[in-house]
């Protein structure tokens, strides 16, 4: 699934390939992709030139010169590749279609073509992604609706955010993954935010102590800027392929540990797959205790 990492990394190559460029034939193929959307056709948007590529957590939000914004969502399988014109080809999101197969591919449903060639596509091999088009001045109200907490990428408020632990008897790993905590956490980032802190993803959050939480939460930037910096961490049928280390755990059971060399575990919490070192993150002592306090 497209995480933070891989959004930001299509934002980035929208920022710089497609914004200044006037969009002269869009085609969706897919009219369900515009799933609640106030304006059901991507057409309006032919004759405007793109002004900006922003992202809310992992809410793409392109501003274009006519008034009206496309928010696009990537969900489980969305991926947005671009053919700039005269060669360069780049993409983002998730890995099907591989950036060597033929594009369209058959699970590209959406085609932007801009006007000095350069030409966009939105893939969706699950098609659970969505477009929304709307007036530009109503996408700061479409976008609180979502409650999402601060963005993980930006500065967190340690004393502020240490105070929802104090709060929350649930695994510390169901709360990172809360977006209205914080912002852009995904599955793969969580493990790694608590495999740097030494914390093992089952504790209650409220039974951690304050030092803990610190490391915690200042772990978060740092390690969504590691991804970020990797265009996302390589994860290719559930394994890692770890570039300086990264990812640490995370679909690499088996594996030893970069740190003490014991071999990464594979668990559950909650629903989620969730990697960890035995050594490093060492298991609560009372699972009964974390279990009274669930709310
Ligand atoms: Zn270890």
């Amino acid at each position: 699934m497209p995480e933070l990492p891989e959004v930001e990394t299509a934002r980035r190559h929208i920022e710089r390939d497609l914004v200044g460029r006037r969009l002269v034939f869009v085609e969706n193929r897919l009219p369900k992709l515009m799933r609640d959307s106030p304006i059901l056709e991507l057409t309006p948007l032919q004759g405007a030139t793109l002004l900006a590529a922003n992202r809310r957590a992992k809410v793409l939000n392109l501003t274009f010169d006519n008034g009206l914004s496309l928010l696009i969502h990537l969900k489980l399988s969305g991926q947005i590749t671009i053919f700039v014109a005269g060669g360069r080809q780049v993409g983002a999101g998730h890995p099907v279609p591989r950036p060597d197969d033929a594009y369209p591919h058959r699970a590209t449903h959406v085609t932007f073509r801009f006007d000095d060639g350069t030409i966009a596509y939105l893939s969706d091999v699950r098609q659970f992604g969505w477009l929304r088009l709307m007036p530009t001045e109503d996408v700061q109200a479409a976008l609180a609706l979502f409650k999402f907490g601060p963005e993980g990428t930006g500065e967190l408020d340690v004393a502020e955010l240490s105070k929802v632990f104090t709060r929350r008897g649930i695994p510390v790993k169901t709360l990172l993954l809360d977006q209205s905590f914080v912002a852009g956490l995904g599955n793969i980032y969580v493990d790694e935010v608590l495999f740097r802190s030494g914390v093992h993803p089952s504790r209650a959050a409220n039974s951690l102590k304050p030092k803990q939480v610190r490391t915690i939460i200042e772990a978060i930037p740092p390690v969504l800027a590691e991804g970020i910096a990797q265009g996302g961490a390589k994860i290719i049928n559930h394994r890692a392929h770890p570039q300086n280390n990264f990812p640490a755990v995370h679909g690499r059971s088996g594996d030893p540990c970069f740190v003490c060399g014991t071999a990464i575990e594979k668990i559950r919490v909650g629903a989620r797959g969730t990697y960890l070192c035995p050594k490093c993150q060492p298991p609560p002592r009372k699972t009964r205790a974390s279990r009274a306090n669930a709310d």
